[in-house]
């Protein structure tokens, strides 16, 4: 893509980028980031960044040699290195002219449609007045089950809701490595074969790995936005990247988007529970265009509301699908393995035919989404 056709850009930093040796903050990382961020801004692009670093931050603050465990002293690290963090923002954004806008989030402001507008219109109103929005988990709130995840899912997110063109994620590697040992240029489709090249590489301050850099990336392109895997620690290269130089691990925008609803589904909203089904049903499934049908269906687990979102998967367990459930879980323990016609009498609320309608119903490769 070339750089005037780039209006806007999130940027994920993360935790490495912005860490010195010693563990604590990278202030002349974040300043010279800040500074590239300026210039783009200054060429009238909007960009929003999305930085990890406050977990690393806090934890140097706090004295703690590695990462913690326990969620609460996570949290505490949070809420001193969040600090921090601004601060370091703040005063580089604010020696080139701009304000930083701190913007924290937790899964369930995706989850809800009224909270989820909120946010892009906080978004837009930051970028209106010369504020570059800095977006961060709410760590000091968040438990697992309101967590995004990661940062790299997270910039996903915030680059699907404000309709970005471009991710660029930064990290301290140059990209992603070939099977030849060199860095891969370009990727155009996600194949099983891509996420081979992913070692989970386990992070002692932050979290997210290549993998998960991956998952981000193939569901960014899939919205139509491309994305680029990139050294952060290097100088300059933001604008290298918007000037179109070769560098890092381009991923293109796939041909065919994905509706925003059933991106939704896919990666969005977190699944309330997971339906088992039999090998006729996900045969069904992959093989065609069709609906789950309680036929298929072999059991559940989770507490789930017709309405949710939940996993489909098979009998391995492997997750191979996502959709929005017509019949809740206690229902499912009802109806599950009959025929349409056997079932109807047995649940009290008159019901869809299918447990997940097919245009409710996003397959998903095997290999991209596991949370
Ligand atoms: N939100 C975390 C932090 O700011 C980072 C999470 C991540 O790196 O994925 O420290």
């Amino acid at each position: 893509m070339s750089a005037k056709k780039i209006r806007r850009l999130v940027i994920k930093i993360g935790t490495k980028v912005l860490t010195s040796a010693d563990k604590t903050l990278d202030r002349e990382r974040i300043k010279e980031i800040a500074e590239q961020v300026s210039t783009l801004k200054d060429r009238g692009m909007d960009v929003m960044l999305v930085t990890s670093g406050a977990i690393g931050a806090g934890m140097s603050m706090l004295g703690f040699k590695k990462r913690p465990v326990k969620l609460e002293e996570l949290q505490a690290s949070a809420s001193v290195g969040q600090n921090r963090l601004m601060h370091v923002y703040s005063e580089s954004f604010r020696a080139k002219g701009y304000a930083a806008g701190q913007i924290l989030l937790t899964q369930e402001d995706f989850n809800d449609r009224r909270r989820y507008l909120n946010i892009k219109y906080t978004i837009e109103s930051l970028l209106k007045n010369k504020a570059v929005p800095i977006i961060n988990e709410n760590d000091t709130v968040s438990t697992e089950e309101i967590r995004c995840g990661d940062n790299d899912r997270l910039a996903a997110l915030v680059a699907d809701l404000c309709g970005a063109d471009k991710l660029i994620i930064l990290t301290d590697v140059d990209g992603l490595i070939g099977e030849d040992g060199k860095i891969v240029n370009v990727v155009s489709v996600f194949t099983p074969k891509v996420y081979k090249l992913a070692r989970a590489v386990s992070c002692d301050m932050g979290t997210g790995g290549m993998a998960t850099k991956l998952e981000s990336a193939e569901r960014v392109t899939q919205a139509g936005i491309e994305c680029v895997i990139a050294n952060g620690r290097k100088k300059g290269n933001i604008i290298k990247i918007i000037e179109g130089e070769d560098i890092g691990t381009t991923f293109k925008s796939a041909s065919v988007k994905i509706l925003a609803r059933k991106r939704w589904i896919a990666f969005s909203s977190r699944p309330k529970g997971a339906l088992h089904v039999d090998e006729g049903a996900k045969e069904a499934l992959l093989s065609g265009n069709k609906s789950l049908l309680a036929s298929g269906v072999l059991g559940s687990n989770g507490n789930f509301a017709s309405g949710d979102v939940v996993k489909v998967v098979d009998k391995d367990s492997r997750e191979i699908a996502r959709g929005v459930v017509n019949y809740s879980s206690s229902e499912i323990a009802k109806i599950k393995g009959l025929k349409t016609g056997e079932f109807k009498a047995l649940v009290a609320r008159k019901g869809r035919d299918e447990v997940i309608h097919k245009d409710d119903l996003v397959i998903l490769s095997a290999f991209a989404i596991n949370t």
